[in-house]
């Protein structure tokens, strides 16, 4: 048989929608770019960006800020994460949420991921011990959300405080509570390849009002925190606005022209999920029922959104891994190995962050990612590119098993 050839780009977004355009073209002219430029009691596109948001997930308060990563930062500081202090995160997740534990001044402890690539709850606890930590980073990474009944009662049992990393939730939810809606915090982000394409941006929603006001102040407020969309009482303010640490200088506000971006695609939002998820069902569907492929079955309380798509080749071992990969993208399919021992592009796996100390072992994280392969699931391929992506990788894996 001839080689299939698929001929989209896996980088290629849809459009942004007229109306932020529209706007965009509005605030060039004014040059009111700056979240704090505005004129009498007008609220600012950033401002009407964090109220709508705040709506739209359920919480009370929202700080629209530069990224997800910066997010991840400030809450963690606002949380009151102290010089040194250890913080639990997934072994499985990228780079810039370690970081932020990092950057921060907190010590990353990463937990073990099991199978479905949810954390593991036993070396949850064990590693909630041993560190002593009262913080756990936990990152829905991929997308993939646990049993969030479970994980959350064993956390109100160690008693940690959950920062949930929701860059891939996004209008995600368990049981019928969105994503980012159970731990203390959470962060989001707008960067392009998200589910709000800002180019870059993150937005972070809390119910408790003194995270929200330092978490105004840290992202760079000057004393204009009364100009936010979704923000605590003035007086929250009072005591915390004149201290050093939330006045040191971590600058990370988001701007006019992003924030018009995005408040134009929230209302899009849930519509765009469900056209991911039709797409991911179709690749789903296809390539599990490839002999020496293994994707695990998703639990009927997660209602996840399929931007991206996981599967194991359990049949390729690790030195094929990378020939498997390039035959795919020879054929014009792009994934991406969560298991490479050398970090590329986006990805890179847990024992290449260095600064980690002690660097633990984590056998069944490094076993699942061996295998796993990653592919992206943008909005501009239709059903028919789906069924020809599955029928490539099809074609590929008969070419390495011989059947
Ligand atoms: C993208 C991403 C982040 C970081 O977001 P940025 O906006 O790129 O800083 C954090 N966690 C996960 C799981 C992500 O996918």
């Amino acid at each position: 048989m001839s080689k299939l050839q698929f001929k989209k780009a896996f980088t290629q977004q849809e459009p942004i929608p007229e109306q932020a355009k529209k706007r965009v073209m509005e605030l060039l002219d004014s040059g009111r770019l700056h979240r704090y430029n505005t004129v009498g009691s007008e609220l600012s596109d950033a401002a009407l960006l964090e109220q709508a948001f705040a709506h739209h997930q359920g919480r009370q308060y929202c700080l629209a800020c530069t990224s997800g990563g910066y997010a991840l930062h400030i809450a963690l500081r606002a949380m009151g994460l102290t010089a040194g202090e250890a913080v639990l995160t997934n072994a499985y997740t990228l780079a810039p949420v370690p970081g932020a534990i990092h950057a921060a001044g907190g010590k990353p402890v990463l937990v073990e991921i099991d199978d479905n690539y949810h954390l593991d709850l036993a070396d949850l606890a064990l590693k909630a011990k041993a560190s002593g930590a009262r913080i756990l980073l936990l990152s829905l990474m991929r997308g993939h959300i646990p049993n969030m009944d479970s994980l959350m009662a064993l956390c109100n049992g160690l008693g940690l405080q959950v920062l949930e990393d929701c860059a891939h939730t996004m209008g995600g939810s368990w049981q019928g509570v969105k994503s980012g809606n159970f731990g203390q915090v959470a962060a989001f982000s707008l960067q392009t390849y998200k589910h709000l394409n800002t180019g870059e941006g993150g937005l972070v929603v809390t119910d408790d009002a003194q995270i929200a006001a330092r978490m105004i102040m840290h992202s760079g407020s000057y004393m204009l925190y009364e100009r936010h969309g979704a923000t605590p009482s003035p007086e929250v303010f009072e005591n915390i606005r004149l201290t050093s640490a939330n006045m040191s200088g971590m600058s990370g506000r988001m701007d006019n022209i992003r924030a018009a971006i995005g408040l134009a695609q929230l209302p899009g939002l849930d519509n765009n999920c469900k056209r991911w998820n039709q797409r991911y069902t179709i690749l789903n569907s296809v390539i599990a029922a490839i002999p020496g492929i293994d994707i695990p079955v998703r639990d009927a309380r997660e209602s996840f959104v399929g931007s991206s798509l996981q599967f194991r080749a359990e049949a390729i071992d690790m030195t094929q891994m990378p020939s498997f990969i390039a035959a795919c993208a020879a054929q014009g399919v792009e994934l991406k190995w969560f298991g490479e021992n050398q970090p590329k592009a986006f990805t890179s796996r847990y024992d290449s962050w260095h600064y980690i100390d002690p660097m633990p072992h984590l056998p069944n994280t490094l076993k699942v990612l061996e295998k796993t392969l990653d592919l992206r699931v943008p909005l501009t391929f239709d059903d028919e590119d789906c069924y020809l992506i599955g029928a490539v990788i099809a074609q590929v894996m008969a070419q390495f098993t011989g059947k």
